[in-house]
């Protein structure tokens, strides 16, 4: 009895440890897969784009740099309110997705999702020194006015 009880001891240990570090593996494995997606859809195209485009998504997409609402974070005194509308925030979420100046400039999606479909921005235009191919979400990008 005793011993039977010590092996079952033993094997509960054994299950308990299997099955926090599967479960703890799998929870990192789904995170990473997350970040993948972010990464393989955004971030893969992005590393192409020109500089301005680069710097301006990254700091909408993280929320971090050069937007009001991140000064505001960092400084209480500084105001959060978005320097093109004046009527909400200036996080990057307003930036990218929702403020009027936005579509002044040529915005067309309403989410990061949309975006992030390379396809859909992508557009061929005809030019006498050769035809080439515009994507739509860098050019919105370089146009940010972000300081
Ligand atoms: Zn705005």
């Amino acid at each position: 009895m005793a011993k039977a009880g010590a092996e079952l001891g033993d094997e509960d240990e054994g299950m308990q440890k299997v099955i926090t570090e599967g479960g703890l593996r799998q929870e990192w494995k789904r995170q990473r897969a997350e970040e993948r997606k972010v990464k393989g859809t955004g971030m893969g195209r992005v590393v192409k784009w020109n500089r301005k485009a680069r710097v301006n998504y990254v700091h909408c997409r993280t929320g971090k740099g050069n937007l009001q609402a991140w000064r505001h974070v960092l400084d209480i005194d500084q105001p959060d309110e978005c320097r093109k509308c004046g009527r909400y925030a200036e996080t990057g979420r307003h930036v990218a997705l929702v403020c009027i100046h936005g579509e002044e400039i040529g915005r067309k999606w309403g989410t990061w999702e949309d975006m992030d479909d390379p396809e859909r921005w992508r557009k061929r235009v005809k030019d006498p020194d050769g035809d080439y191919e515009l994507d739509l979400i860098e050019e919105f990008f370089s146009n940010l006015e972000l300081n």
